[in-house]
């Protein structure tokens, strides 16, 4: 029975039903002037003296939440109001019920918010979420992973899920870990990608995985990264680098250009991590005119050839993107022997749009000994690579694909096409920037008897 506010406009001489919330409230004289919200939009509706429902109108205030029958009528040439969907009809209300009265807001809804401290906005996150460019971007959201799952279903992948409660998968970031009650003094870790069991999915005979994935990573927190994100999670069997960069240049363009955006240039530029560095001087590089930013152009790039490994600070070699990557086939004898170190490249490719990597992956090391010299080479004891990485190691004697993928962070592509600066904007219930939920209260302490169940103390 219900019609959507921005339907109305469709609808002239039809009568109606429709449920939403005040969005104002304007007297003028004696005319009440409503405008009713709902997902879509909103229209105006005016209720006139002698009306049965004239006294509850006037007694209306923003965010009660209505059910209004009526009328659409179309509105006088000039009264018509060009900027909004609805501006050319009206509502003239033969009932009006209240479905739920509302304290007033803690700030205002009707803005974009960034003049709101983020703390408050946070707070009551549900009501920042009323907002009008939060509801854009929450619903674009949901349009992107859905262009993304059509896509990668028409090409045959599967959606398979894994584990938030496993063991530690390297990223380059702490894990967030979870004590096990039924294992005094052990932990699972969060995955801070499902890099292994996407993997070991090749080894078990999928050839195509996707996952719309969580991911948790315990890190220094900036305007683009929270403890948690979500990725597009995408890995193939009997692949190699071009293979994987086509299928997902292809899986880009299908999905931008279907939420209606233009790219500047196809196919994809390709630059080496050193022509980047030689050029550019970084290997994050922004290639939009002043005139591509102001009609709101993609511009992608691929980079790679980056260098397998870089020294951490305290001198010893780590690996700069993924440890589970494959060198380049030219420097695969490098690998294996721990030689020329620094200058083995990688098959990792990294997608870079505007100025920011929405993606990366790699063609993977599928043989155990060649796993096993990436953790040699960052120092890693034969007993300790058994420990944390047999599992692996194990599971690819039993014949394995040569296997490759990629992963898009959602937010951070989600950022880019909307053209915010923070992670936040694109989160339905985003971290504080000091690593707080929203809404609730977490971290939190726990109850003595929890932390006894989980054996724990906490030192004061
Ligand atoms: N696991 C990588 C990441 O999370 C992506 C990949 O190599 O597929 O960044």
């Amino acid at each position: 029975m219900r019609t959507h506010v921005a339907d109305t406009k469709n609808k002239a001489g039809e009568t109606v039903e429709l449920f939403g919330w005040v969005h104002s409230r304007r007297d003028h004289g004696k005319l009440i002037f409503i405008d009713l919200r709902d997902r879509s939009g909103t229209v105006q509706i005016v209720f006139v003296p002698q009306q049965k429902d004239y006294e509850l109108a006037s007694s209306l205030r923003s965010e009660w939440v209505l059910k209004i029958t009526g009328k659409v009528a179309e509105r006088p040439e000039k009264m018509i109001n060009s900027e909004i969907e609805t501006g050319k009809i009206e509502i003239q209300p033969e009932s009006l019920e209240v479905l739920a009265q509302a304290e007033t807001p803690p700030f205002p809804l009707d803005t974009d918010g960034r003049e709101i401290g983020e703390e408050v906005r946070l707070k009551y996150r549900y009501l920042d979420l009323r907002r009008e460019r939060l509801q854009k971007n929450i619903a674009l959201r949901s349009k992107f992973v859905d262009a993304a799952r059509q896509f990668l279903f028409k090409k045959g992948f599967l959606e398979i899920e894994t584990p938030i409660l496993s063991a530690p998968t390297p990223e380059g970031s702490r894990d967030f870990v979870v004590p096990s009650r039924l294992n005094p003094g052990k932990f699972f870790a969060l995955p801070q990608s499902p890099q292994q069991y996407k993997q070991l999915l090749m080894v078990a005979g999928f050839e195509k995985y996707f996952q719309i994935a969580r991911c948790f990573r315990d890190e220094d927190l900036r305007a683009d990264r929270g403890f948690e994100h979500t990725q597009i999670d995408i890995e193939m069997s009997f692949v190699g680098q071009e293979d994987v960069t086509a299928l997902d240049e292809e899986f880009t363009v299908s999905v931008v250009e279907s939420l209606g955006y233009k790219i500047k240039e196809k196919p994809f530029p390709v630059f080496t991590y050193k022509e980047a560095m030689e050029k550019i001087g970084a290997d994050k590089f922004d290639l939009r005119t002043e005139e591509d930013k102001k009609s709101g152009v993609l511009a992608y790039a691929w980079v790679k050839d980056f260098p397998f490994f870089e020294k951490d600070k305290e001198g010893k070699w780590t690996f700069t993107h993924n440890p589970f990557s494959m060198a380049k086939p030219e420097h695969a004898d490098w690998l294996l022997k721990g030689d020329n170190v620094g200058d083995i490249l990688t098959t990792q490719y990294d997608l870079i749009c505007n100025g920011v990597e929405v993606g990366g992956g790699s063609i993977r090391a599928h043989k155990p000994d060649m796993l096993e010299a990436v953790f040699r080479i960052m120092g890693y004891s034969k007993e300790s690579i058994d420990r944390q990485f047999g599992h692996m190691l194990e599971a690819f004697k039993f014949g394995t694909p040569p296997h490759g993928g990629i992963a898009h962070g959602v937010e951070r592509n989600l950022m880019t096409l909307l053209g915010e600066d923070y992670l936040r904007e694109v989160v339905a219930f985003p971290q504080t920037s000091s690593g707080r939920t929203s809404v609730m209260d977490a971290p939190s302490e726990l109850e003595e008897k929890q932390l006894k169940e989980l054996h724990l103390q906490v030192k004061k």
